[in-house]
């Protein structure tokens, strides 16, 4: 039933949207960085930080684990919270050069849930990141929940609103097939949705889901 509704739901989504084209980046690494530089702040900034990056030759691991935090900072003024920004990206390419050598490679035979797990402990990385990475970077079968899941979920009665990450992580991981691609778009879409209908004051008057029950509550 859940696994039905989860699915009428997606191709709501794509027939009203289309494919989201997500995650825009050139390489696995540029993803990765555009995934930690994303945290409150827009893709435009996001895009700006990455071009700057870019221009100073400094977008590969070894040449991020070897810029001075401050000169990283100042290349990634434009995402914001640079300073904090620049530490989770030092922090994320130091945990990859002393366990894997620098090489995103390495990590394609590592297990997804030890991968998680070890994203999970570089400081700064919380789950919506992690999942981010692993899904859009690395092409593990990761659902990423963000506010958005969650309020789409909960107002079309799928879940608790007391729900947590994990658990609405399980909702969706549990009840679709484990398909790196279904993945990609159902999330991206989700977000489509939540910015142009489903915001804290529902638009649900032309929505793609407006036909399925669903209840804003206000
Ligand atoms: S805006 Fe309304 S119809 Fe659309 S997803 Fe939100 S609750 Fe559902």
């Amino acid at each position: 039933m859940t696994s039905e509704k989860l699915t009428e739901i997606y191709q709501l989504l794509l027939e009203r949207f289309g494919p989201q084209h997500w995650w825009p980046g050139e390489t696995q690494f540029e993803i990765i960085v555009g995934a930690i530089l994303a945290q409150n702040t827009n893709w435009t900034n996001v895009e700006k930080a990455i071009a700057n990056l870019k221009s100073a030759d400094v977008l590969s691991p070894e040449k991020l684990h070897n810029i001075e935090v401050s000169q990283l900072a100042e290349l990634i003024r434009p995402a914001g919270y640079y300073n904090i920004k620049a530490k989770r990206l030092k922090s994320f390419v130091s945990w990859l050069c002393e366990n894997y050598d620098g090489k995103l490679t390495e990590l394609e035979n590592v297990d997804t849930e030890r991968l998680r797990a070890e994203l999970l402990g570089i400081k700064g990385v919380g789950r919506e990141t992690a999942d981010s990475i692993l899904l859009y970077a690395i092409d593990r079968p990761i659902f990423v929940v963000d506010a958005y899941t969650a309020r789409v979920a909960v107002r079309h009665g799928l879940i608790e609103p007391e729900a947590d990450y994990e658990q609405l992580r399980d909702l969706f991981q549990s009840n679709l097939p484990q398909d790196v691609q279904l993945f990609n778009e159902y999330h991206a879409l989700l977000v489509r949705v939540g910015k142009e209908f489903c915001r804290p004051k529902a638009r649900c008057a032309g929505c793609p889901l407006e036909k399925l029950p669903h209840s804003v509550g206000d």
